[in-house]
């Protein structure tokens, strides 16, 4: 991985539920706070999704692994905005 390099948001989407769940390697992890650190869209979108899987273990719904690599409208139009900056 380059070190210069962010990872982009939908990269970041795809780690999440791994993030969650501790399961990264630590370098991944790494890359993972680095992006939060510049991206304040996807540190508001973390944190919406924890809210929502916390929400989902009490509702036991089996829709983990179905939320990695699909990025909800609202958040494509937060990386939209944010990358004109
Ligand atoms: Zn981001």
């Amino acid at each position: 991985m380059i070190q210069n390099d962010y990872i982009t948001c939908r990269e970041l989407i795809g780690f999440l539920a791994d993030y969650l769940e501790g399961r990264l390697t630590e370098e991944q992890r790494h890359e993972f706070d680095r992006h939060l650190s510049v991206c304040p869209s996807c540190v508001n979108y973390l944190d919406a999704y924890r809210k929502t899987v916390a929400l989902g273990r009490l509702a036991l719904t089996p829709s983990d692994s179905s939320a990695q690599g699909r990025a909800p409208e609202g958040l494509l139009q937060a990386i939209k905005s944010a990358r004109r900056n």
